[in-house]
């Protein structure tokens, strides 16, 4: 591969004879294409190269609009190798008291930066280009999310933040957590990387004045609401026990059901709630990884609808791992779905997104955004339209991310995240998970 420049020219960057490849609908071609301004400007099978523009050639790669990972916790970043709790959890609950709760608990400024800037720059190697982050530091919530933020455009991704609203620390932190929400969707209405929607933790941990309170601000500010819904059976019972209702019923009464709304997980809804959640347009994201590792259960893939994303819930955003994961154990489920599932639900977060941002993402078309990763796979059969998913799945691999470009600008280049010492980060970012696993366990 041949690039002329070692940083970006102002003004445009031709791509020349890519092999462009979308996941859904399922597009394979072989064209060029001009970025100018953040944007994708024009896509042709012969567009000449201008005077003074960057202009890389691209035979023999892959080009394909950089992934969304449409529910994560970037604030568990720092958690990989942590000592276990004295005892093991023997269910979902016990699993957010003695894990995740008292990791949120010790996090402090430093570790919230830290956490999102390694979880940024492991998602941009793995080809992720925008997070939806649902965060929770319950010791240290006013401007947690600029953070959070902070740690992301270090790196120079895109994010859809939110805070995890919760009665499950009292009144007080409550309404930091709504206040933080609003101040930070506000702030952040017309920002090109960034946008804010309102986060709560689940039903189980919100009462109705809560519920309430959350329904408000989304209405207000047309946000949506970001939260955990029916993940394990004890927030379905829970639901129906303390309130007599099914758990879409109960959202659904506080008008959480909304096109901007994103619903992680419903592993325990009914085929009749997920045709609601999907007529009304509301975000239903698959997290297979995290549901197989708490042993939640198996989400009815099959029942979800066309509003259906991928995410990794708190695991790194490895979207190719998410997928190959998420099809194998669909594949021994009893909720058969069809073959090139996954890539559809991955490439859908893409809509997701551009319901925030008001942008066509995950297109590789005139006036998408020009958020692009160039893959190094090549493999040993044709590679068509027919045939991506069955690359996507059993060949593909995040290894083959070579370059990663978002908003019109380099941000990797031969594996390399450009203008950030990544070894130091690493090392620094160890010294303060040590100081974290020390608070979580003082
Ligand atoms: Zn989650």
């Amino acid at each position: 591969m041949n690039k002329r420049v070692s940083k970006p020219l102002p003004g445009s960057i031709l791509l020349r004879n890519a092999c462009v490849a979308t996941l859904g609908p399922a597009v394979v071609e072989d064209c060029d294409i001009r970025v100018s301004d953040g944007e994708i400007i024009a896509v042709d099978s012969t567009l000449k190269p201008m005077r003074g523009e960057e202009t890389v050639d691209l035979s023999g790669y892959i080009v394909m609009p950089g992934f969304v990972n449409a529910h994560t916790h970037l604030y568990s970043s720092l958690s990989r190798g942590m000592p276990p709790p004295v005892t093991t959890p023997r269910n979902f609950v016990e699993i957010l008291r003695k894990i995740w709760w008292r990791l949120d608990e010790a996090l402090d400024e430093e570790s919230i930066y830290f956490s999102a800037l390694v979880g940024a720059i492991e998602s941009l190697k793995f080809g992720t280009t925008t997070l939806v982050d649902h965060h929770a530091s319950p010791n240290h919530i006013p401007n947690s999310l600029d953070l959070v933020k902070d740690g992301i455009s270090r790196i120079g991704l895109r994010g859809l933040l939110c805070y995890e609203t919760t009665d499950r620390g009292g009144r007080k932190r409550r309404d930091l957590g709504l206040e933080e929400n609003e101040r930070f969707l506000t702030e952040n209405a017309n920002n090109s990387h960034f946008r804010g929607t309102v986060g709560a933790h689940a039903s189980l941990t919100l009462s109705d004045d809560s519920l309430g309170k959350l329904g408000e601000l989304a209405n207000i500010y047309n946000s949506g609401v970001h939260i955990h819904v029916a993940e394990d059976q004890a927030d379905v019972r829970d639901c129906r026990k303390r309130h007599r209702v099914g758990i879409v019923d109960r959202l659904a009464s506080f008008g959480l059901l909304s096109r901007k709304s994103v619903f992680a997980h419903g592993v325990h809804l009914s085929q009749k709630e997920l045709s609601r959640v999907d007529r009304s347009k509301t975000w239903m994201v698959h997290n297979p990884r995290s549901n197989m590792n708490n042993q939640v259960g198996y989400a009815p893939l099959r029942w979800f609808g066309r509003h259906s994303a991928l995410g990794t819930d708190g695991f790194p955003s490895d979207m190719f791992e998410e997928s190959k994961i998420g099809y194998f154990r669909n594949v021994e489920s009893d909720s058969r779905t069809e073959f090139h599932r996954l890539p559809a639900i991955l490439q859908a977060g893409q809509q997701l997104i551009s319901e925030f941002f008001g942008r066509p993402f995950g297109k590789i078309a005139k006036g998408s955004p020009a958020d692009l990763i160039v893959l190094e796979y090549n493999p040993p059969t044709t590679i068509r339209r027919s045939n991506l998913a069955g690359h996507f799945l059993f060949g593909m691999n995040s290894t083959n991310v070579r370059h990663v470009m978002i908003d019109g600008k380099w941000i990797v280049w031969d594996k390399q995240v450009l203008g950030i010492d990544e070894r130091s980060v690493m090392e620094k970012a160890t010294k303060v998970a040590s100081k974290l696993w020390k608070r979580m366990n003082g």
